[in-house]
């Protein structure tokens, strides 16, 4: 794709902003399409389009005036972008977007590839929650099939109690139970496949997560490099099979030497932030490449590092620190919760003492 191009996102969040930055390094353009004026990207973006993410018609206006079409998150409805897809380029597909849209979908798809996740049932109603407590024996997580993240729309539920203190005259939206896994460890993969199939994997990360919500990520990880391969070969399985193409985030446990899919995520991931001061190239650099069939990079690791995000706050005793690498997204309130930025602490070469 010729330079003067333009990329239209749909999103304008974090991800949207370090996309934006890295397909200006290239020379691209940039269109954002979200429904906030001061959303993070816009700050870096050559031209922001306002409209509702279920506004069909000023989605069609904005797909007319791009040449490639990408988005930061999941939960866009896929009718309207069938409609878009006639119009321009939409990458990664609509399929590998619906598929991760749903989490019952989701596990039913890796499983049919041979891979493993957790147990998981699907739950219509409440009924259905007490049968399966009574069947597994053991607590069970709830998570709605649509519009989870962060750990947001997930209960634990250990007995019939937990069961009527959030679930007996509420509306329950379709939902998964699935099985409380006690791993030692969670990981994951970012990947990139270019249009003609190629393919590159960043080494697996380890991560920390606290309620549901990423705090760290560390490289190296501790775990083998027969786990870490055969991590990286069901990162490839899955984009090959879907004819993918951009980059993907896949979550894993990992318990004993088995590997668990978490998640699938269609886009640059949180636990990919590392790769911007950790590695030869970055996983927005390669996203951007992989879109508009640019060659992609070496994903190769140069350092050791630790991804910190800053949650609910933009202050950390680590932006003192001389090698730390801090990006703040620019978001005008901050919540409980919130990602407000991230930083990356690189260890010094030769130095001993631990990253955090
Ligand atoms: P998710 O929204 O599915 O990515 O879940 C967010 C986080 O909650 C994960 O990264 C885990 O730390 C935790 N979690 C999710 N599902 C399970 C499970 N089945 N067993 C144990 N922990 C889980």
């Amino acid at each position: 794709m010729n330079p003067n191009r333009t990329i239209g996102i749909i999103g304008g969040g974090q991800l949207a902003r370090m996309l934006a930055i890295a397909a200006a390094e290239l020379g691209f353009r940039i269109n954002i399409y979200c429904p906030d004026r001061d959303c993070p990207a816009a700050q870096v973006a050559n031209k922001t389009v306002l409209g509702n993410y279920d506004d069909n018609e000023k989605l069609v206006a904005f797909a007319k005036n791009i040449d490639v079409l990408t988005y930061e998150f999941e939960n866009i409805d896929t009718k309207a972008l069938e409609e878009l897809e006639k119009i321009v380029d939409i990458r990664p597909s609509v399929t590998a977007l619906k598929i991760s849209q749903d989490r019952y979908t989701e596990k039913s798809y890796l499983n049919s590839l041979g891979i493993k996740t957790t147990q998981f049932y699907k739950i219509d109603g409440v009924s259905d929650i007490e049968k399966y407590l009574i069947k597994i024996k053991k607590p069970i997580l709830i998570k709605t099939r649509r519009l989870g993240y962060d750990g947001k729309g997930q209960v634990l539920i250990r007995t019939q109690d937990d069961i009527s203190e959030h679930f007996i005259g509420n509306k329950l939206s379709p939902s998964i139970a699935e099985e409380v896994l006690r791993f030692d460890k969670e990981l994951s993969v970012i990947i990139v496949r270019g249009k003609e199939g190629n393919t590159k994997a960043f080494e697996p990360g380890e991560n920390i997560h606290e309620h549901g919500i990423l705090i760290t990520t560390t490289l190296p990880s501790s775990i083998s490099t027969a786990l870490k391969n055969d991590a990286t070969e069901i990162a490839k399985k899955i984009v090959s099979d879907l004819d993918y193409i951009g980059v993907m985030g896949v979550e894993f446990f990992l318990k004993g030497k088995e590997l668990f899919v978490n998640e699938i995520a269609p886009r640059v991931h949180n636990s990919g932030h590392w790769t911007m001061d950790g590695s030869y190239s970055s996983q927005f650099q390669q996203h951007i490449r992989a879109i508009t069939e640019l060659p992609l990079l070496s994903t190769e690791r140069h350092s050791d590092i630790v991804m910190y995000n800053l949650i609910g706050k933009v202050t950390s005793d680590l932006l003192e620190k001389e090698l730390a690498k801090v990006y703040i997204y620019g978001k005008k309130v901050s919540r409980p919760g919130r990602k407000m930025g991230h930083v990356n602490l690189v260890k010094k070469r030769g130095a001993e003492t631990p990253l955090l």
